[in-house]
């Protein structure tokens, strides 16, 4: 084993469901005091209250659910603040910002996404021209069939950002909703890639490919950075894409 489960157990009994199961955020956690009680905030707290208290092992990653579709992620990055190399820095910067007085918004170092699924249904055929008849039902097998098919598709997305103070959030969540559902749900749900997406006119619909659009779309949203793609095909076959890929068409 990385670290005795039990002691995790306890770890966590101890430091997060003691002081959050059943209370009121606002109010009852001491730690969330002058903030808003966000997925993003709350998440960060957890990883605050865990990280001192995990001594053997290393913490990774802090993972909050609020609903099965909205999760914020909190884990130790170089990127946007300076890297934390030792528990020593981490406590410097915990006294820093207590000495200056300010709400521990950014604990450097730190890095907050906030994830978000949503679901479309969308039919295709996996076919090229490039290939004979044959050749695309030995690639391809069933899923050649010239009448197509189609899939309940469960797109995953993170991004990243600041935690805006007046808000406790990344990027305001109606407007994620707003730019996604015009960016792909309108244009994917209950269509047929292969011919209503312009996109997959000359390109196979694959969920890889998919994976690929989804982020040339939604890596236009301007109040947040993009930072991953997964679309989940089938509950056996799922792909990913990092939102941060440079030199492809804008
Ligand atoms: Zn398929």
């Amino acid at each position: 084993m990385v670290l005795d489960l039990k002691e995790l157990k306890e770890i966590l009994e101890r430091e997060v469901m003691q002081r959050m199961d059943h209370r009121f955020l606002n109010y009852e956690v001491a730690e969330l005091k002058g903030q808003i009680p966000t997925c993003e905030n709350i998440a960060r707290v957890i990883w605050e209250l865990l990280e001192p208290k995990i001594k053997k092992g290393r913490l990774h990653r802090v993972r909050l659910y609020e609903s099965a579709d909205l999760f914020a992620d909190c884990y130790r990055n170089g990127v946007g603040g300076r890297l934390v190399q030792s528990r020593e820095d981490y406590r410097t910067d915990l006294a820093e910002l207590g000495r200056s007085g300010a709400a521990p918004l950014r604990v450097a170092g730190l890095k907050i996404e906030l994830g978000r699924r949503y679901r479309f249904a969308a039919s295709h055929r996996l076919h090229t021209e490039a290939l004979s008849e044959e050749e695309n039902a030995r690639v391809f097998g069933k899923c050649a069939n010239p009448y197509g098919h189609g899939h309940n598709y469960m797109l995953e997305i993170s991004v990243s950002g600041e935690v805006d103070p007046a808000t406790g959030m990344i990027a305001n969540l109606a407007d994620l909703d707003s730019f996604v559902e015009r960016e792909v749900i309108e244009v994917f749900d209950h269509h047929s890639l292969n011919e209503d997406v312009a996109a997959f006119r000359n390109v196979v619909p694959t969920t890889e490919n998919l994976c690929i659009e989804i982020v040339e779309r939604l890596k236009r949203f301007p109040k947040a950075n993009l930072e991953r793609v997964r679309v989940q095909e089938t509950t056996n076959n799922s792909f990913e894409y990092d939102g941060n890929q440079k030199g492809s068409a804008s």
